[in-house]
C-alpha cells in the first residue's frame, strides 16, 4: 500500500469563555512568540482587549490586523504582513473569513495558524482545505489544518442562529458525500478510507439524532455541534482529501454560488443539495429532509429567496464544476428535465 499521510491539529479546546484563557492555552505549544491575528472588525471590537490581554500574559506579543473580503490578493496580502512583522505564526478569529485567509496566508508563508471560530457555521474551522475568491475553481484547495482550535462556546452561541443551521446543513451533507465517495472507489478505484469515513457519518448521525434539542440551543447543543464540525473538518485531515466531507451536494452548492450568488449560505445549500443527492443514491431522502427541517435548515427553493429556475439550473451545472470527483452525477447525467423532476419530487421547488 502506498503511504498515507494525515495532517491533524494539536490542540483542540472547546468550552465556555475560553477565549479569555487563549495565552494559556497557545503557551506550551511552541509556536514562537510573534503572532498576528486577523478578524473582521466586528470581532476585533469585542475581542480585541480580552484577546490581547490574555495573548500578553501567555507570553506572546500580537499585531490584530483587519481583513477585508475573502480573495486570493487578501491572502498575499497578509502573506506579505506576515513576513515583514515577522510572524512565528497566525490566528483567525471569526467565521468562515478570518479562518480561511489565515489557513491560506499560514500555507504560504510556511508557519502555522491557530482557529478561533466565532460561529460553527462549516467545518472548515478544523480542516486542512480553505475557499477564497479569485482562486481558479470555485471549490476548496488543499491547505494545512490549525495547529490549535480554540472554540468558546460563549462566542458560538450568541451568533446569529442562521449560522448555526448553516453548519448543521453541511454536518447532515457528510450523508451523501461518503456515499459519493464509496461509489466512486467502486467505480474508479479511488482511495477510499473506512475510519475517515465513518468519522465524518458520525458527524452527520449525531446532529440528526440531536436534531430536536438543536433546534433551541444551549451550551450543551452548540458544543455537539462545535465537536462534529471539528472532527468533520478531522476527518478530511485522516482522509487527506476533503472526499468524506463533500460530493455531489457540494458540487450542487458551488453551482448555486455561480447561478444565484449571495442566496442562501453554504451549508444551507448543501443540506438542499443533500436532500436531492440523497434521492439520487436512493438513501432515505424523508427523513434526511425532516432532520434539515428540525433544526431550521431552509429545505425548499424559496426559503434561501432562490427560484426554481435557478435550482434546476445549479442541478444541471454541477456535475461539471469538478470533473476529477466522480459522484453520482457522472451517473444520473441530469438533463433540465430529469433535474426539475429531481428537485420538485423531494419537494425542493413545487
Ligand atoms: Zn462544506
Amino acid at each position: 500500500m502506498p503511504a498515507h499521510v494525515m495532517e491533524l491539529p494539536r490542540r483542540v479546546v472547546v468550552g465556555s469563555g475560553i477565549t479569555r484563557q487563549v495565552g494559556d492555552i497557545l503557551g506550551d505549544l511552541e509556536l514562537g512568540k510573534n503572532s498576528l491575528l486577523l478578524s473582521g472588525p466586528h470581532v476585533r471590537d469585542l475581542l480585541s482587549r480580552s484577546f490581547s490581554a490574555s495573548m500578553s500574559n501567555g507570553g506572546f506579543l500580537s499585531n490584530w490586523e483587519l481583513v477585508g473580503p475573502s480573495s486570493f490578493a487578501e491572502v498575499e496580502r497578509v502573506s506579505i504582513l506576515a513576513k515583514k512583522l515577522g510572524s512565528d505564526f497566525l490566528i483567525g478569529v471569526g467565521g468562515g473569513k478570518s479562518i480561511d485567509i489565515a489557513k491560506l496566508a499560514s500555507f504560504n508563508s510556511k508557519i502555522p495558524f491557530v482557529s478561533v471560530p466565532t460561529s460553527a457555521s462549516h467545518d472548515g474551522i478544523s480542516s486542512p482545505f480553505g475557499s477564497v475568491k479569485g482562486l481558479d475553481r470555485p471549490y476548496s484547495v488543499v491547505a494545512k489544518p490549525p495547529i490549535a482550535i480554540v472554540a468558546d462556546t460563549d462566542l458560538i452561541i450568541r451568533a446569529p442562529h442562521n449560522l448555526l443551521v448553516s453548519g448543521c446543513g453541511d454536518l447532515i451533507s457528510k450523508k451523501t458525500a461518503v456515499k459519493d465517495w464509496e461509489l466512486s472507489h467502486v467505480r474508479t478505484g479511488e482511495y477510499y478510507g473506512r475510519y475517515s469515513a465513518n468519522l465524518a457519518l458520525l458527524s452527520a448521525n449525531m446532529i440528526m439524532e440531536d436534531a430536536d434539542q438543536i433546534s433551541s440551543p444551549n451550551a450543551e447543543s452548540i458544543s455537539v455541534v462545535v465537536e462534529a464540525l471539528i472532527s468533520s473538518g478531522v476527518a478530511a485531515g485522516i482522509a487527506g482529501s476533503s472526499r468524506p466531507c463533500s460530493g455531489s451536494e457540494h458540487l450542487f452548492s458551488h453551482a448555486m454560488d455561480i447561478v444565484a450568488p449571495g442566496k442562501g449560505l453554504h451549508g444551507e445549500k448543501c443540506g438542499m443539495g443533500t436532500i436531492m443527492m440523497a434521492k439520487l443514491h436512493d438513501l432515505d431522502y424523508v427523513e434526511i429532509r425532516k432532520s434539515l427541517k428540525t433544526v431550521g435548515c431552509p429545505v425548499t427553493a424559496r426559503e434561501i429567496g432562490a427560484t426554481s429556475e435557478e435550482i434546476v439550473k445549479a442541478l444541471v451545472l454541477a456535475r461539471s464544476i469538478r470533473k476529477e470527483r466522480y459522484t453520482i452525477l457522472e451517473e444520473a447525467k441530469l438533463t433540465e428535465e430529469s433535474a426539475r423532476k429531481l428537485a420538485e419530487d423531494v419537494g425542493v421547488i413545487a
